[in-house]
């Protein structure tokens, strides 16, 4: 629906206030000096009409060579920055007083079928505005001595940001074939900047969802992590899974969608359970991967559901299954295979254990927990807080105030005992010149049992208890200690 309420200024066509930065003068300067047009174009431009603060990333478009014009403002500003140049893609980049400027000659561009490369030419202002994704990003302000600060909107992209609408300036099959990325980033838009996609994109992107295959995996990802790290994730997710991207991107996902019924019970759809969660962590956190374990803890439900006669739905070991997933995830998409995956992986096995907990909150269901987490114990707190979507009050408080136990608990022991970066208070050397033994079975088994002594609250984490405990436990193994 079309607002009613006019938010964009556009009684005036001049947008001097937004070329406040005095670099601008100087861009428009060295146009002038070297006879060539050249405008503000794109995402700053389009950031300060919805007064989302002034953008970092400033383009420039010239009418010419994008670097011969970066050099020049090179030249004119002071200390001379320094240019950065890439030939292939004909751009120039350089930063100045906090801002990073990118200069690029207007393009003309045809695409082929099979591949996102296309044949450029130079081209008009309006030639480089035909080639660009949203209407939105195809706003362009004039730093030219004629119309300095006039908006050149030949799409009526300023109609679009008022509206709130993500369109195409082209017919979107155009648009979106010859450059499919382009469809991950019309759903970005929608959910970062809160817009809908115009029917016509919707229809378009959904025709379109295969040739998102020959987009690399490395520009699909960076797509899917704006989208998650934005303020309701849910958004593109859904708009994925609408336009029938989502099985092509994150099948396991997609997986999770459905509920079935047998013998009158139902479980709940763990899709659109996890978007909620998702949404919830988003509110807390603005860890990405955090956000991702969100995203994926779930995912091993989907292999795992099984009907049980007694008990009804179950989805015995998800967590573990799930975990293994994750790895797969991550290669497939060409993800870091790193630290990062690892933290996903443990967040998505252990995402049910503080709930198990919460029933029962014992001092030593409380160390294992912090023992087993180690520094990511509230992580995973946070984690177990956002996967509590019930739509009953009495049920969430209860759960809330649940976890609000377990958290005092962690607290608590975590001071008392501090398990969490878990060193053995008697160490592997001190255990063999004691027995006098030679590296062994024994030595393990001593330091295990030492360590589960500790976890079980049959002794202090400290020196002297650990150490009389591995003497006991060594006279039952058997050894002697040596003279
Ligand atoms: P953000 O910085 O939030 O991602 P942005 O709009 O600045 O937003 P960039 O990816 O930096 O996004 O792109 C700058 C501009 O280049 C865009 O506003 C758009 O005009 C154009 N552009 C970028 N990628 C494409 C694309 N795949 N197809 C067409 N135009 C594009």
């Amino acid at each position: 629906m079309q607002s009613l309420k006019r938010t964009i200024p556009v009684a005036t066509n001049n947008y001097k206030n937004a070329l406040k930065n005095p670099v601008f003068k100087t861009v428009s300067a060295a146009a002038s000096a070297l006879g060539v047009e050249c405008y503000v174009i794109g995402g700053f431009v389009r950031d300060f009409l919805l007064e989302r603060g002034d953008a970092k990333d400033i383009d420039i478009v010239a009418i010419g060579s994008g670097i011969d014009l970066a050099k020049k403002v090179s030249a004119l500003l002071p200390g001379k920055p320094n240019v950065s140049v890439f030939k292939n893609y004909g751009t120039a980049m350089l930063k100045s007083g906090g801002v990073e400027l990118e200069f690029v000659g207007a393009r003309k561009e045809s695409y082929s079928e099979d591949s996102r490369n296309p044949v450029v030419e130079n081209g008009t202002l309006q030639d480089d505005q035909n080639r660009r994704d949203f209407t939105i990003n195809a706003l362009a302000i004039s730093l030219n001595d004629a119309n300095y600060g006039d908006l050149l909107d030949p799409f009526n992209g300023i109609e679009d940001l008022d509206s709130k609408t993500i369109k195409t300036p082209l017919g979107p099959d155009i648009t979106y074939s010859d450059d499919p990325l382009r469809m991950l980033r019309a759903i970005r838009f929608a959910t970062q900047l809160n817009f809908k996609i115009d029917a016509a994109s919707i229809d378009s992107i959904t025709r379109n969802a295969d040739r998102i295959k020959i987009i690399s995996k490395e520009r699909v990802v960076d797509e899917l992590h704006k989208i998650l790290a934005a303020p309701v994730p849910s958004v593109g997710f859904a708009l994925l899974h609408k336009t029938g991207l989502l099985p092509l991107l994150l099948p396991e996902l997609t997986a999770l969608q459905g509920v079935d019924e047998k013998e009158g019970q139902k479980h709940k759809d763990n899709f659109w359970h996890t978007l909620e969660v998702v949404d919830n962590i988003a509110k807390t956190t603005d860890n990405l991967w955090l956000r991702w374990a969100a995203l994926l803890h779930d995912i091993g439900k989907a292999p795992t559901k099984r009907f049980d006669k007694k008990v009804g739905w179950t989805f015995h070991a998800h967590e573990f299954v799930g975990s293994k997933m994750v790895f797969k995830l991550f290669k497939r998409l060409k993800m870091p295979l790193n630290d990062k995956m690892k933290f996903v992986q443990k967040m998505v096995f252990m995402s049910s254990r503080p709930i198990v907990l919460a029933s029962d909150v014992t001092d030593s269901a409380v160390r294992r927990l912090i023992f087993d987490a180690g520094e990511y114990v509230e992580d995973l707190m946070t984690l177990c807080e956002a996967d509590i979507t019930t739509k009953n009050p009495k049920k969430f408080k209860k759960y809330h105030n649940n976890f609000q136990l377990v958290r005092e608990k962690i607290v608590e022991v975590e001071e008392r005992d501090s398990v969490r970066n878990f060193q053995p208070p008697v160490s592997g050397e001190e255990i063999m010149s004691t027995f006098g033994l030679k590296p062994s079975r024994e030595i393990g088994l001593i330091k295990d049992a030492i360590k589960e002594a500790i976890l079980e609250g049959e002794i202090a984490n400290e020196y002297e208890a650990a150490k009389a405990f591995m003497l006991i436990k060594g006279e039952a193994l058997g050894l002697k200690v040596a003279k």
